[in-house]
């Protein structure tokens, strides 16, 4: 699919090569050859990540650049053409400034409306005249009070990350805003995940309703079990020996951020036993082709490669990708896990996480999909024990050999009768396997690992979705907590309730289990990571890591008989929509 032949104007196409998109994404696809034209109301479906702003952003520029000449101006200013709806500031500021980044003019008009700014500078925007409106549910609403913003005029109302404002309790200001809008106007609904009540707000004011589905899976899902391990710097080496050793042909990539990296680990591992050899930018091209050769033969059970010199590498039958180091960004990852799994097998990708990369982690989580699970490094006696079944296995296939090979046996058999005029059977294979394997059943070849835990604090702050509202109390929050996990009382500590959700702060060991567990059983309630007030890094990451909406807004705004919940000015913000967004999703098989 190309852009090209989804009916764009070359203005828009010019900007798009401009903005680097190459070619659409499904979801993309799907929905602005519809949304083009006229049709009915939309309910949009595709994973985060998945392109959905510009889904809807595109069309809305090339709607409304073709149709401003002819708009009605009103008070002397044209009216709000387009109006979307955002969980949180950070995706306000973000979806304004990716359809800014679209438009080929100065047109359309941008306003970004969310709580916690100024809203004197909002005013001043709004007034000047504005084509698309940008803004987080309650201030919006706040504005349309005021009399600030008239949304009886629009063509387009944009739902975006559906899911998402529901799950903060934003259905009602959502209904409010609604009901001062035009009947005539196109509602599209963006989202993660389409549960009947994500639906059912259109269902309040059409029936008919067309949905849009991008079903196309990751590049990753289903091709490669993902673990993520928690492991100190300094400890990386033992965490990869030991992974090593604990497979019976480990063949696979480790995948480092530099050269030097890459010639250092190549050593390391060669000076521990290990067939290993780096692969980077710095070598020759023969030198490159004699590293592959090896380890396409097999020659080499470990290549520590790096992401320039590995990029297009197709290696079949690996059973391990690993990443030494969190890759940069989500798009590498994926590159990276996508070689393990290859034609029907199924490869492991393991990825090394120091406590001071869990937040880059999450993010890469949350952008490519759902599926890496928390692992741990194997435990030395499970390797040990490993190695000797696996020795004994041996053993056992070689007397059968022996068996079938007189000739050959004749000589082993020879000394064997020898030791054993002086010594019992069981010493003298006892020594025999010693004499053959101590480096491989040698103990102390491992060390042990520092235990990891993040921030210092240890504990993890805890966003779940029920509150007040569902009968919920300090103590009913706690007992839920206790069937997630095996803590007591004394480890569940700060519990907040308000009126649609609560906070809890758990060990941070337990967290990744509790969050998990909720999604198992049935997603409710939703349980995830949530984020402290005034982090540095709280709003630093797009899609809502901070609740915008705290302390928006003033109470006297009669008409709208809002409530003000003490979500209003909560002190911790729900964090993102994290890897832990998902249970949905999960159900859905994304
Ligand atoms: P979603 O809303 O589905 O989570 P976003 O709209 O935030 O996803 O887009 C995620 C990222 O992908 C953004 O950086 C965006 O600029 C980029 N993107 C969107 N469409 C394309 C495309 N067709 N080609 C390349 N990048 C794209
Ligand atoms: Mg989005």
């Amino acid at each position: 699919m190309t852009f090209e032949n989804l009916g764009l104007s070359p203005a828009m196409l010019q900007a798009l090569a401009r903005k680097g998109f190459e070619e659409p994404t499904p979801i993309q696809g799907l929905a602005i050859p519809r949304l083009l034209s006229e049709g009915p109301a939309i309910a949009a479906r595709a994973r985060t990540g998945t392109g959905k702003t510009a889904a809807f952003g595109i069309p809305l520029i090339e709607r409304i650049s073709a149709q401003w000449d002819d708009r009605k101006e009103q008070d002397g200013r044209p009216p709000v053409a387009a109006l979307v709806l955002v969980p949180t500031r950070e995706l306000a500021l973000q979806v304004t400034e990716e359809i800014s980044s679209l438009r080929y003019g100065p047109r359309p008009r941008l306003a970004c409306v969310y709580g916690g700014a100024s809203i004197g500078e909002q005013l001043r925007r709004l007034s000047a005249g504005v084509d698309i409106v940008v803004g987080t549910p309650g201030r919006v609403l706040d504005h349309i009070g005021r009399g600030s913003l008239d949304v009886a005029n629009l063509s387009f109302f944009i739902l975006d990350e559906a899911d998402e404002m529901l799950d903060m309790g934003f259905i009602d200001d959502i209904r409010a805003v609604m009901e001062t809008m035009n009947p005539t106007v196109r509602m599209l609904l963006f989202s993660a995940t389409l549960a009947p009540e994500v639906l059912e707000i259109l269902g309040e004011r059409t029936s008919n309703i067309e949905v849009l589905e991008d079903t196309s899976k990751t590049l990753t899902t289903e091709l490669a079990e993902q673990l993520w391990i928690e492991v100190h710097r300094n400890d990386k080496l033992e965490a990869l020996s030991r992974i090593v050793d604990n497979e019976e042909d480990f063949f696979g990539i480790v995948f480092v951020a530099t050269k030097v990296e890459a010639d250092k680990l190549a050593a390391s591992l060669s000076e521990r036993g290990y067939e290993a050899e780096g692969l980077h930018g710095d070598l020759s091209q023969d030198a490159r082709e004699r590293v592959l050769g090896k380890f396409r033969d097999r020659r080499l059970s470990i290549l520590v490669a790096t992401d320039v010199a590995a990029r297009g590498l197709d290696i079949e039958k690996l059973t391990h990708v690993i990443n030494w180091s969190l890759p940069h960004d989500p798009e590498s990852y994926l590159h990276r896990v996508g070689r393990t799994g290859r034609a029907g097998n199924s490869g492991t990708a393991i990825t090394f996480v120091t406590p001071e990369e869990y937040r880059s982690l999450f993010r890469i989580k949350r952008l490519s999909g759902t599926s890496l699970k928390k692992g741990s490094v194997p435990e030395i006696e499970d390797i040990l024990d490993g190695k000797k079944e696996r020795l004994s296995a041996r053993i056992t296939s070689r007397i059968a050999g022996l068996a079938q090979d007189t000739e050959k046996s004749a000589i082993w058999l020879e000394v064997a009768k020898e030791i054993l005029t002086a010594n019992s059977p069981e010493e003298a294979l006892a020594a025999s396997l010693a004499e053959g394997f101590a480096e491989t059943l040698d103990p102390t070849r491992y060390r042990d690992l520092v235990e990891v835990s993040v921030d210092g604090a240890g504990t993890s702050r805890l966003f779940v979705s029920v509150g007040r509202r569902d009968k919920i109390d300090a103590r009913a929050l706690v007992a839920i907590i206790k069937k997630l996990s095996n803590l007591s009382d004394r480890a569940i500590e700060s519990v907040e309730v308000y009126d649609t959700f609560s906070f809890v702060t758990v060990p941070y060991k337990a967290a990744e289990a509790i969050i998990d567990k909720a999604r198992a059983s049935g997603g409710f309630p939703h349980v995830r990571k949530a984020a402290p007030k005034n982090t540095p890094d709280a709003g630093r990451r797009a899609h809502g890591n901070d609740r915008a909406e705290r302390g928006e807004g003033s109470p006297a705004r009669p008409g709208f008989g809002r409530k003000f919940g003490p979500r209003r000015s909560e002190g911790f913000a729900p964090k993102g929509r994290g890897g832990s967004k998902g249970p949905r999703q999960a159900r859905k098989g994304q």
